[in-house]
């Protein structure tokens, strides 16, 4: 077994309890670093609900690969196994499931975890990286670790993650490996990451546009092709917040395509006609003071310098184009093109082994007596809340059978 994170753990944990003898080697020097870090220290351990429901939330063809692994290790026997170890959790009113005990919670739900697989008579290796994969389809021989020793086993779980933070230690060099010995891969790619702008503006930083959606723009027409509701924050960099991270994997997806264009559209209807309505109903309203009501107040005075707008205008006095300039401002906020995605800030990374390349029912690679993938490894990348870790502990349960 190489990899102690989420999937990893429950792979030991379940091959050692089926009496195999179950060797698990981790980089780090401690096990599930990356649970640890997160939910933001709380730990969003999985999504509430029925399976169907939380299936439904990953991409389609992710969706039916995933199936057998979260029918087989659902939420609630993750939940049950936790509870078992005395972590209880309990669902928010978004269905996120967190540990009750609130901050540094993450930490006790990984503690939960290595006990199980201490437990289950899981000898664990920390401090040991697997450098290189040995053998040719349809045997894998070895790991080949990074003192240059040879690790030998009958059959071998690889659940050594994504390529994201980095510094919690997966590099993801072992999809590298696994190219070279055939298996079909996807390249990793940001997903689930902050978006930097082409054009950033980082004297907004901690600035939110709130309640509205985030779109998508790309091709040569400048088509909408994906948009998702929810609130942005302005970093130094560009964007943040969940429907920047929701929409990180499809904008680099476009800007790779070649045009792509982001705005927030702040949902306030028909704009122009309202503010025609106000020249006349309250034709002394200076243009300041009503774009202060919808717009947060450091981005006011910059977006109308930026459109030669006088701040003290009169509505009554407004010109029409300057009208309609403020009206289309409203409909879709600019943000402008997408900067190129950072891979190691994204929650999860998209790529990695094929899903086509995979037996969904165990985890094995097709074409490989004895090798099995699970967790981030896989090309699966779900939606925030609670989603990935589901389905890191469910296909590593299904690897470990
Ligand atoms: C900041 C942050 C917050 C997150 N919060 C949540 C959340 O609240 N809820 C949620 O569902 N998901 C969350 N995620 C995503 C979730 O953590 C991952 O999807 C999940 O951990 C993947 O499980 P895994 O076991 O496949 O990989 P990991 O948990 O990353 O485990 C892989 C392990 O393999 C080890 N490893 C890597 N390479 C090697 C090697 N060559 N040799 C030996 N060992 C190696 C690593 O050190 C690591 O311990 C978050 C991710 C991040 C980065």
């Amino acid at each position: 077994m190489a990899g102690g994170g989420a999937a990893g753990m429950i792979a030991a944990w379940r091959a050692a309890r089926a009496g195999h003898d179950t060797t698990l080697v981790e980089a780090n020097d401690r096990l599930g670093m990356k649970i640890r870090i997160s939910g933001g220290g709380r730990c969003n351990i999985t999504h509430d609900g029925p399976m169907s429901a939380v299936l439904a939330a990953f991409p389609a063809p992710q969706a039916r690969f995933l199936r057998p692994a979260l029918h087989a290790f659902t939420n609630q026997d993750v939940l049950d196994l936790l509870a078992r170890e005395g972590v209880h959790a309990q669902a928010r009113d978004n269905g996120r499931v967190f540990p009750v005990d609130g901050a540094g919670s993450a930490a006790k739900v990984t503690a939960a975890f290595e006990a199980v697989v201490r437990r289950a008579g899981v000898e664990v290796r920390l401090g040991a990286r697997v450098r290189a994969l040995e053998g040719a389809a349809p045997a894998l021989a070895a790991l080949v670790m990074e003192d240059g020793t040879w690790l030998r086993a009958d059959r071998f779980i690889l659940a050594t993650g994504g390529a994201s933070y980095p510094r919690t230690g997966t590099r993801g060099e072992l999809l590298a490996a696994l190219e070279a010995l055939g298996v079909p891969v996807s390249p990793w790619f940001p997903a689930l990451a902050p978006i930097p702008l082409r054009t950033p503006r980082p004297e907004w930083e901690g600035v939110a546009l709130r309640e509205g959606a985030l779109v998508l723009r790309a091709g040569p027409e400048g088509k909408v092709v994906d948009r998702f509701r929810g609130d942005i924050l302005f970093t130094r960099a560009g964007i943040s917040g969940p429907a920047a991270l929701e929409l990180s994997r499809p904008a680099e997806a476009a800007r790779r395509a070649g045009a792509a264009w982001l705005g927030y559209d702040l949902g306030a209807g028909d704009v122009d006609g309202d503010l025609v309505g106000l020249q006349r109903a309250n034709p002394h309203l200076a243009v300041h003071t009503w774009l202060a009501r919808r717009l947060p107040e450091r981005v006011c005075a910059p977006v109308l310098a930026e459109r030669g707008i006088d701040p003290d205008q009169r509505m009554k006095d407004l010109p029409r184009a300057a009208r309609k300039e403020l009206a289309a401002l409203l409909g879709a906020f600019p943000l402008g093109e997408p900067g190129r995605g950072d891979l190691e800030k994204g929650e999860v990374s998209a790529g990695g082994v094929r899903l086509s390349a995979v037996d969904p029912r165990t985890m094995a690679v097709k074409g490989w007596d004895n090798l099995r993938v699970c967790g981030e490894l896989l090309d699966v990348d779900g939606p925030v809340g609670g989603y990935n870790l589901q389905a890191a502990f469910s296909t590593g349960f299904l690897a470990g059978g």
